[in-house]
């Protein structure tokens, strides 16, 4: 039997084939595709911007949700028909990060949709060595496929709003209103944070506000510290999340942080990149810094909770859908910022 897939065959190469659709063998479960969200990551994965674990001929997606459509032979507790993702991290489980609890910065790690097929097809195979790793996660609750695509970003999220720890009554800046900016401004409110802070592009200010932002300003440089401390009593904020890889936010990130603040630098920036950075601002505020990459399974679950029980409420997010036969169209709306994120439906 044969399915279609969107296919990385090479650089600004991405296209739906007909493949042969995966047979679940033992100890494996083939996901059916209900939805797939689109990310910055895969524009560079396709571009060829990232290269890093990918490998041509890869189903790309790793931002999915499905439904059990079989499971090979040994699988238990896995009911056909029951709604899942899994978490897109393959790790080793045997060097020395992985042995350390790090298992999402594995040294041998491998990726949905990056290697190892992903969620941009009508069925996804969930490999032996990711089941007994407990990547599945099958959904008591269910939700919609859309939201539930949002599992990936928002456990990457979690992993770096896990470095930051968020208190009742903290203020907190997020720097950067692209769809991991809003989605730590929701995470931030459900934390208990008193004042968000979001800064960003003029027309990405609604929704930041919409997701908990308590103020939202289209500020840069100077104008932004000051607004800042204005309104924190020139203390600074407890918490500032760098959620876009803007270099010139790598130092005004330390200016914004109270004394004793924790910063996260969440977003990624250009490879190769170099920032100036005062490091005093560290040394006499005692700031804590700290990054985030990819996430473990264990905020692969907490993410899956927080989305079913309707606490973290990021619905809106997901602004735009397209059957998977229009992958053109989607990769374009994405490319074109058409608006928050963009899904695509395998099954539509
Ligand atoms: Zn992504
Ligand atoms: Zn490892």
């Amino acid at each position: 039997m044969d399915m279609t897939a969107a296919v990385l065959s090479g650089i600004d190469d991405l296209a739906l084939k007909r493949v042969p659709r995966p047979e679940p063998g033992p100890g494996e479960v083939l996901l059916r595709m209900e939805a797939n969200t689109i990310c910055g990551t895969d524009l560079r994965i396709i571009s060829g911007a990232k290269t890093s674990g990918v490998r041509h001929g890869v189903v790309m997606g790793h931002e999915f949700a499905g439904r059990v459509e079989a499971v090979g032979e040994g699988v238990e507790g896995v009911p056909v028909g029951a709604q899942a993702t899994c978490s897109i991290v393959l790790s080793c489980n045997h060097c020395p990060n992985c042995l350390n609890g790090r298992e999402h910065l594995c040294e041998n790690l491998r990726l949905f949709g990056y290697s190892i097929d992903g969620g941009m097809a009508e069925y996804m195979l969930v490999p032996r060595e990711a089941m007994q790793n407990g990547n599945l996660v099958v959904v008591e609750n269910e939700l919609p496929a859309t939201l539930l695509a949002l599992t990936e970003p928002v456990s990457c999220v979690i992993n770096g709003a896990n470095q930051v720890r968020v208190q009742p009554g903290d203020s907190v800046v997020v720097l950067g209103t692209g769809p991991i900016g809003l989605l730590h401004i929701a995470l931030a409110k459900l934390a208990g944070a008193t004042k968000i802070f979001a800064s960003g592009r003029a027309g990405r200010l609604e929704p930041a506000l919409a997701l908990g932002a308590t103020e939202a300003f289209d500020l840069t440089g100077e104008a932004l510290t000051r607004e800042v401390l204005a309104r924190t009593g020139g203390r600074g904020a407890d918490v500032v999340i760098v959620a876009v890889g803007d270099l010139a936010l790598a130092n005004q990130a330390l200016q914004l942080a109270a004394i004793g603040g924790r910063v996260n630098y969440f977003a990624g920036f250009p490879k190769g990149s170099m920032a100036e950075m005062d490091p005093n601002i560290i040394h006499y505020n005692e700031l804590v810094v700290s990054g985030g990459s990819n996430a473990r399974r264990t905020d692969v679950r907490r993410a899956v909770e927080l989305l079913s029980s309707g606490r973290l409420d990021v619905s809106s997010l997901v602004t735009h859908t397209f059957p998977l036969s229009d992958l053109d169209g989607a990769i374009a709306a994405v490319r074109d910022r058409a608006g928050l994120k963009v899904a695509v439906l395998p099954q539509a």
